[in-house]
């Protein structure tokens, strides 16, 4: 087995990347996939969001493109513009080495003229959903005739969403000489049909069975159905976690829920599908940066999102179905990092769902007394604050830019500056608590690169 990236035959720029990314040893899936996606095969990867995915076939795609072709080489195909994103921002991490590299997002909900012009600017990676790329396909603005390599991630949701028409019609105008790697959750039938159609002789890799338990400690609280939004916070109060995911069955119960922690003091956000897409990008970027401790979401809004390192998710109402509660559970622990999933059990009907889900994993979960009533949920006030500028790489505005005007010009220690996402159009960034207010009024007034900027403070 693979131990180290060292041993893989990959540009040194990539070698550079893992290093300055602070990638030091493969992850499961990597460890397995890599050597066979190097050598040009097709993979088969059963492993979800949080195994390291996007990295294993980023490695192999961004090593198997001609830089100085400038035409889609890789087309990555996910189901919702979040995982896109994520997608995308992942590669460039991992490409910030090759000179001139090209990455393209095609998602739905975002203009097409920018995308037009993004395409006749030309690219070596499309990152897109299905609908959007076909549209580009039919139109003409998208040709892929020099697509060496083909990614559907989730592959099972790209079907669930009802993309299969989508991605076969895509499929179907890509050069019969590629490679293509299939990433899914599940392996339901249909899936295994779409592999039969779409790969040649796949090699199939597996991580599943390896969800380290030693790594991921899941404990039941029982309490009566009234007293479940107060257990969470008891929970909260008991286990002290710097920040943690909690999740709800419906939205009333998520807005209530959050509404509640909020109250006593925690700085919580909601997460789910009748969120705007705007309200569902800030709410992640400001637990990225530390500017949030609590989110509070729906399996709808929660599946498929890019949440790293996360010490401890709360499941507030059991799910009847016992897959869903292996994927909320999946939230932490990852990457070798320990993990804590602590189950709310309210009455008779979720210990029968507690029981179901004990089965289905061949294991039992450790039931513990639910911990005292004690003071409010102010010490989970975050670090930090993100600030969100509204200017981006369009506006020909890099993060040296916004570093020196906060630093340089707006006189904020360094230190007080955390992480900084610059995207097409904006750039969030995030600033120490206690300096927020006055990186805010320097960005109002002052300038980033001589420019004036509009700038907001997530909350
Ligand atoms: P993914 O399953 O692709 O969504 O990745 C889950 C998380 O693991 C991401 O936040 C990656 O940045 C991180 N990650 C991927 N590969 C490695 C690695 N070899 N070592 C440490 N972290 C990694």
């Amino acid at each position: 087995m693979l131990t180290s990236f060292d041993a893989l035959a990959l540009r040194p720029e990539l070698h550079e990347a893992l290093a300055a990314v602070g990638y030091r040893e493969p992850t499961p899936i990597q460890a397995q996939a890599l050597p066979a996606m190097l050598e040009g095969v097709d993979v088969i990867g059963q492993a979800r969001t949080g195994s390291g995915k996007t990295a294993a076939f980023g490695l192999c795609l961004l090593n198997r493109l001609d830089l100085d072709l400038l035409q889609p080489q890789a087309l990555v195909l996910c189901p919702t513009r979040e995982l896109a994103d994520q997608v995308g921002a992942e590669l460039r991490r991992l490409a910030a080495r090759l000179p001139n590299l090209r990455i393209l997002s095609l998602c739905g909900g975002q203009p097409n003229r920018d995308q037009k012009r993004g395409l006749e600017g030309g690219c070596h990676v499309v990152v897109g959903t299905p609908g959007r790329i076909r549209k580009h396909l039919d139109t003409g603005g998208l040709q892929l005739s020099a697509l060496r390599v083909l990614v559907l991630d989730e592959a099972d949701r790209l079907l669930d969403m009802g993309f299969q028409e989508e991605v076969d019609a895509i499929v179907a105008d890509c050069p019969e000489q590629r490679q293509t790697l299939l990433f899914s959750a599940t392996f339901p039938e249909e899936i295994e049909r779409l592999c039969g159609r779409v790969q040649h002789a796949p090699y199939r890799v597996s991580v599943e069975a390896q969800v380290a338990p030693e790594l991921l400690r899941q404990m039941a609280f029982r309490c009566t159905p009234d007293q479940r939004h107060p257990t969470v916070a008891r929970l909260l109060r008991a286990f002290r976690p710097s920040s943690a995911l909690v999740f709800c069955e419906t939205r009333e119960d998520c807005e209530d829920l959050t509404a509640f922690l909020a109250h006593r003091g925690a700085v919580a956000l909601a997460l789910h599908g009748q969120k705007e897409q705007r309200e569902r990008d800030a709410a992640l970027i400001q637990l990225n940066h530390g500017s949030v401790s609590v989110l509070v979401a729906t399996n709808v809004a929660a599946r498929g999102l890019d949440i790293p390192a996360l010490p401890l998710v709360i499941i507030s109402e059991l799910s009847p179905d016992p897959e869903s509660h292996l994927h909320r559970i999946g939230r932490t622990g990852r990457a070798g990092e320990a993990g804590l999933a602590l189950s709310v059990v309210a009455g008779a009907r979720e210990l029968a769902r507690l029981e179901a889900i004990e089965t289905f994993m061949g294991l039992r979960i450790e039931r513990v007394i639910t911990p005292d009533e004690g003071e409010g949920l102010s010490f989970l006030t975050p670090p930090n604050r993100t600030l969100l500028i509204l200017a981006g790489r369009e506006d020909k505005i890099s993060r040296g830019d916004v570093l020196g005007a906060l630093v340089k010009e707006g006189g904020l220690p360094p230190e007080a500056i955390g992480r900084l996402d610059l995207g097409r159009k904006t750039c969030a960034v995030a600033v120490a608590r206690e300096h927020a207010d006055a990186a805010l009024r320097y960005l109002q007034s002052g300038r980033v690169k001589g420019q004036r900027v509009r700038v907001t403070m997530l909350s």
